[in-house]
């Protein structure tokens, strides 16, 4: 959908649309696979420009950068996004800067791409590293197994570089 200053009156356009996910390029981009998408919002004008506000959902999956599995989540972004006129541009978006959610670009000449808003949002809000889940313990280093599953029992003997470095650093305090 394309978003026409003259397709705005004085009340906010309701948008509901289903966004074509692979159309957004965001699997080589970002590294996401995304399944359905679905933007519901509206669109208003505003004294310097178009205001797109709302929230994208459907549903990211992957492979796990951490355990490599398969998973599957919901994503949800609420977000406001002002398109501000060029003149105003500056000025607009240093007093915008420090609200949350918000965020601010130059109002383009021709009509603004919904399915660009929508693929910009997801890149801010996703994480480069897409992980199954914020507890994902990942893979053994040693021997590879996924220790979500459980422990492999090598983890006792495989001893973190980071860990030697601190217990030496101990050992050279307390020889002082
Ligand atoms: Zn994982
Ligand atoms: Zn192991």
């Amino acid at each position: 959908m394309k978003i026409d200053e003259s397709m705005l009156g004085t009340e906010p356009l309701e948008i509901r649309e289903e966004i074509p996910a692979d159309d957004l390029g965001l699997g080589e981009e970002a590294g996401l696979t995304i399944g359905e998408l679905s933007f519901e919002g509206t669109a208003s004008k505003f004294d310097r420009g178009i205001r797109i506000a709302g929230t994208i959902t459907g549903s990211v999956n992957g492979p796990c950068a951490r355990c490599l599995e398969a998973f599957d989540r919901e994503l949800s972004i609420s977000f406001r996004s002002d398109f501000i006129e060029g003149e105003y541009f500056n000025e607009s978006a240093e007093a915008e800067v420090g609200q949350d959610d918000l965020d601010a670009d130059v109002l383009p000449e021709g009509p603004i791409d919904l399915a660009e808003v929508v693929r910009e949002q997801i890149i801010l809000a996703e994480p480069e590293r897409q992980v199954c889940g914020p507890d994902c313990k990942g893979l053994c280093g040693s021997c590879g197994a996924n220790l979500n599953l459980g422990e492999c029992g090598c983890r006792d003997e495989a001893i973190d570089p980071r860990w030697e470095a601190l217990k030496k650093l101990k050992s050279e305090i307390k020889n002082k």
